[in-house]
């Protein structure tokens, strides 16, 4: 009997167990699957990060045109283009940016060069002013002007000019030595120089026209994709449109950057495999441009300075090539004006292996060492064309000799 009801407490406790079982199987079955991850994942490449500017999201016409032949995909990694399973999320709708016009930027950004370079003229119109001009004073002047960066020549004609010009002078009112040291300032820097960046149609070696082609080059580091970024958004602000070509293949994450200024006021930029030949990257951008009828080529090259023969092979190759299809208008050395002496070293070696015809100084927002600007120039013999005064989308400016030199001693 006991082992009767041993049997049937072993059978009900069996049971219950199996039933249990069953009831959370079904519950278990009851929960909602998970969602289908990998169906729905979008075929475009995320875009990459944003150049540190004021955000927007890109237009669905910036998606459609990033098509194949512009986004680095390994060919045997398209399968988006086999199985559209599930509509990708539309992406947000918002509008290609219409950059600030570039007339006059420069005094509209004054403010932040004129806070970096009070040492330079500010210091100058105090030391002018003094009651006593001694020798200590215009040794303390000359040190103002080398301490800016103005260069050891530049400097010595400067304070010989001020000197006469202060004795013949007599009695100097501030307004009296504001006025000279502006027009000796001006007269450093030179005020009747063609600051244009030419970007004017080319004839092409066909006897078309073809787009005005700018090679941007300089040291990494120097702010040169930023500024190619920024020159598209000026030229695009000036009517003109725009083909970028990411020939700095040195450099990882460079084209990424310069694609994503692109997209922000709707221009295409051709690239190739990291690493790649900058050189054939360069021509296609041009052939882009002439296949489009753009205005403008912006090639952004690398700016490996390991050796300058490594470097003149690069450069002097990637002008070779681009000059298959015709002229380049303009080759643009971009400097970091906070790097001094250094960045001159830079500029005799670039000058050396490529024509350089202009020159953008960016970073004048983080120096007082605004005196390079004399000092590249006399280097170069090229004028600087446009001044990078901060890390914002529009904060590039054509170089206007008078708004600096005005923002210098204050007006
Ligand atoms: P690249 O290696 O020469 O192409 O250098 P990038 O274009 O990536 O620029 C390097 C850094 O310099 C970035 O953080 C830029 O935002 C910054 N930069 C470029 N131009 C300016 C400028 O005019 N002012 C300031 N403050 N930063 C700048």
């Amino acid at each position: 009997m006991e082992i009767v009801i041993l049997a049937v407490v072993i059978a009900v406790v069996v049971l219950g167990a199996i039933s249990g079982l069953v009831v959370s199987g079904r519950k278990k079955k009851q929960l909602p699957p998970s969602p289908p991850t990998a169906a729905v994942t979008p075929s475009v490449t995320a875009p990459p990060a944003e150049p540190q500017v004021g955000e927007e999201a890109e237009t669905p016409s910036d998606v459609s045109r990033r098509t194949i032949e512009d986004t680095p995909l390994p060919v045997a990694e398209a399968p988006e283009a086999e199985a559209p399973v599930a509509e990708p999320e539309a992406p947000p709708a918002p509008e290609i940016e219409v950059p600030e016009p570039t007339a006059g930027r420069l005094v509209r950004l004054r403010a932040r060069l004129s806070r970096s370079q009070n040492s330079l003229g500010k210091g100058l119109l105090t030391l002018l002013s003094r009651e006593h001009l001694d020798e200590d004073t215009w040794e303390e002047i000359e040190e103002t002007l080398l301490t800016a960066d103005v260069g050891v020549a530049p400097t010595q004609e400067l304070v010989e000019r001020l000197r006469e010009r202060v004795k013949v002078l007599g009695t100097r009112t501030p307004e009296d030595l504001r006025a000279l040291l502006r027009e000796e300032l001006l007269t450093l820097i030179g005020t009747d120089i063609d600051r244009s960046v030419h970007t004017a149609n080319g004839i092409g070696n066909g006897g078309d026209e073809i787009p005005g082609v700018v090679l941007i080059v300089g040291v990494n580091g120097t702010g040169k994709t930023t500024t190619t970024g920024k020159l598209a958004r000026v030229l695009v602000a000036d009517g003109k449109s725009v083909v970028l070509g990411a020939a700095d293949t040195f450099r990882a994450a460079a084209a990424d950057q310069l694609q994503t200024w692109g997209e922000r006021v709707g221009a295409r930029t051709v690239r190739g495999p990291e690493g790649g030949d900058p050189a054939s990257i360069a021509f296609d951008a041009v052939k882009e441009g002439i296949a489009e009828s753009a205005d403008v080529v912006l090639v952004d090259t690398a700016g490996r300075l390991h050796t300058k023969t490594g470097l003149m092979d690069e450069l002097g190759k990637v002008k070779r090539v681009v000059e298959k299809h015709g002229p380049v208008g303009e080759v643009l050395l971009v400097l970091d004006a906070t790097t001094g002496q250094n960045g001159l070293v830079q500029a005799r070696v670039f000058a050396e292996v490529v024509d350089i015809t202009g020159v953008v100084l960016t970073k004048l927002d983080g120096t007082a060492k605004g005196g390079i600007i004399v000092a590249v120039q006399r280097e170069l013999g090229v004028p600087v064309k446009l001044v990078g005064l901060g890390e914002g989308a529009d904060d590039l400016a054509p170089f206007e000799p008078e708004a600096f030199v005005d923002a210098l001693i204050g007006d």
